[in-house]
């Protein structure tokens, strides 16, 4: 397939229902274009016909790593660094267990305040499972930089905080944690596929992220892991799953880690969701990832000036310099829940996350400057006629 580089939006390339404008691609990308057909294709003529000679035949035992290959393309890592599979919260596990045995004469894992709580809640169990009395350390997000010192193993942080879109410098960090002895751990899950990431410069040893959101792979596609290349052959894999065994089907007694990304694996790889993931992954090819971000900053600058010249009820929850932004924008509003429904009737997804925060992400393959502009009216008509104090905006669903 190719494309000329700046040929975006790409909206044809994805199925949008009708009359919707989708602002919430940061949180569940939506279905690509012959992404059904591919999952269709790989249950009927792969799973229906060749049964288990699928493995060989379709060459599913090698999926995760073509699939993190062309994510590898997308995160700036080189060919051979990234596998996939299990969800996030796994990969992080693994990463910080694989950083801890990295630096073990080391007790501190330091994240931040604002991290996303799976990140946190998989160091504590961590921490427990280990029980060698590490701790972990949250600082606000802008003091992380001066919180490391050499008491910390790890440095474990996610680059666009979820909730207000704030970006940490990932270089500088990086470089700051090194100096210290550190091993640095960055979770991509709000930047791959927003904008140029460049993790093989930065030197990382370890990034995750998870493939829902701006990669479009469809409820539960799997996650990432990069490893740094150096590494690749060494580091401890933690989780000793068979799929990460030099030789799986040798049937061995004792683990022996492959000498290569696949040790990261775990188990079985989810054949279907990363069919899914390998036809979206598609709608990348030739896309140029500046040219995105710049789009990305356009549609969000919009965004904001018409929000804030039309919604005075709502305050700017994300830093105004869009260099420090992902491709979200946040506002807090205090009825921002029923603010939420209440767009999201009138054709306009976004997502609330507490406590006040309305959340809107910015995703120049599908959405374009019109968009924005019809979003922005919406919001507007929703905010003067206070259309969220209807009661039947007013109930939390269970997942918000
Ligand atoms: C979305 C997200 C997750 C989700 O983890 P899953 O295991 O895929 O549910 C984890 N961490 C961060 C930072 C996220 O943004």
């Amino acid at each position: 397939m190719t494309r000329s580089a700046t040929a975006l939006p790409r909206k044809a390339d994805f199925e949008l229902p009708a009359g919707v404008i989708y602002l919430d691609g940061n949180s569940l990308g939506p279905l690509p274009r012959g992404a059904a057909e591919r999952a269709m294709r790989t249950i009927r003529e792969e799973w229906g016909n060749e049964l288990i000679r699928a493995w060989n035949s379709a060459d599913w035992i090698a999926l995760p790593q073509r699939v993190g290959d062309r994510i590898a393309r997308l995160i700036g890592a080189s060919e051979g660094s990234v596998t996939t599979g299990d969800t996030l919260s796994i990969k992080v596990y693994q990463a910080l267990a694989a950083a801890l045995r990295m630096r073990p004469e080391r007790r501190v894992i330091l994240s931040d305040s604002g991290n996303f709580p799976t990140d946190l809640y998989m160091a504590e169990g961590l921490i427990e499972t280990l029980g060698r009395g590490h701790e972990l350390r949250m600082p606000a997000p802008d003091q992380v930089l001066d919180a490391i010192d050499e008491s910390v193993a790890a440095v474990m942080l996610t680059h666009v905080d979820y909730r207000t879109g704030r970006c940490h410098d990932m270089a500088a960090i990086t470089r700051r944690a090194h100096e210290a002895g550190a091993v640095m751990i960055w979770d991509l899950a709000h930047s791959a596929g927003a904008m140029p990431l460049g993790i093989g410069a930065i030197g990382a040893e370890f990034a995750v992220g998870c493939s829902y959101k701006y990669l479009n792979g469809g409820p539960g596609a799997p996650a990432f892991i990069h490893v740094r290349p150096d590494l690749v052959e060494t580091v401890d894999p933690a989780l000793s799953g068979w799929m990460g065994h030099a030789a799986p089907f040798a049937m061995e007694p004792q683990y022996r880690p492959a000498r290569a990304i696949e040790r990261m694996r775990v188990g079985t790889p989810p054949v279907i969701q990363l069919a899914i993931l390998d036809a979206a992954l598609d709608i990348w090819e030739g896309v140029d990832l500046a040219a995105l971000r710049t789009r990305s900053i356009e549609l969000s600058e919009q965004f904001i000036a018409g929000v804030e010249a039309r919604c005075p009820q709502l305050t700017l929850a994300s830093p105004r310099d869009p260099q420090a932004r992902g491709s979200q924008v946040s506002f807090a509003f205090e009825e921002g829940y029923a603010a939420m429904q209440a767009l999201i009737a009138h054709g306009v997804i976004g997502d609330f996350r507490t406590p006040d925060i309305m959340r809107f992400g910015f995703t120049p393959l599908y959405l374009d400057a019109q968009d924005v502009a019809r979003a922005v009216d919406i919001l507007a008509d929703v905010m003067a006629r206070d259309l969220w104090r209807d009661p039947r905006f007013q109930t939390r669903a269970r997942v918000t």
